[in-house]
């Protein structure tokens, strides 16, 4: 299921959605933007023709914190995944293993794009993980999805608030035969 509409109703499935549009239209990305070659003095990313990334910073680069940074100083996070169910409980070790090393090898292309915080306690079946962008957010929930047959709930919250989007995992079957083989790289 695919849907790019923003008003699309409450419980609908809207997964895919915002994939492409975590640049131009995230509020951060547009009030935070340097105007000249910058690095982020929090996470040493570095701002070079319109684009961030992990390389070294231009000479001259003036101090200035990237929107990812502002984020996580604001509390205000670009997408939040909750997991749920007595499969997060069982196998909280892997879930969280597949959780890290995708959000590592989101974050590498997308030095915008992380994982903030988690909160709650895998082991209890109950878990809160937000992040600075939609596509982390996303890219984490379509692996965990893929990974142990979870089901994904894409609500949009009064559908107006396309980067504070909550996606619900119920976590409850494992019928993929790639359980040992979670991520590759
Ligand atoms: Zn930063």
């Amino acid at each position: 299921m695919q849907t790019n509409t923003p008003n699309a109703p409450s419980g609908h499935a809207a997964r895919h959605d915002g994939m492409e549009s975590g640049h131009s239209s995230d509020p951060y990305q547009q009030r935070h933007k340097p105007s000249q070659p910058s690095t982020c003095p929090d996470c040493q990313a570095s701002y070079h023709d319109g684009r961030w990334s992990w390389e070294a910073p231009q000479p001259g680069a003036v101090s200035h914190r990237c929107p990812a940074c502002e984020r996580i100083r604001d509390g205000a996070p670009g997408g939040e995944l909750s997991l749920s169910g007595s499969f997060l409980a069982a196998h909280a070790d892997e879930v969280m293993r597949l959780v890290n090393n995708t959000e590592e090898h989101i974050r590498q292309e997308h030095p915008l794009e992380r994982l903030i915080d988690t909160s709650g306690d895998p082991a209890s079946g109950e878990m809160l993980l937000r992040f600075t962008g939609i596509h982390a957010t996303h890219g984490v929930a379509e692996a965990l999805e893929h990974a142990f047959s979870g089901t994904l709930d894409g609500a949009l919250p009064g559908g107006r608030r396309p980067h504070a989007r909550s996606l619900a995992a119920g976590l409850s079957s494992r019928r993929s035969n790639g359980g040992s083989k979670l991520i590759a790289g």
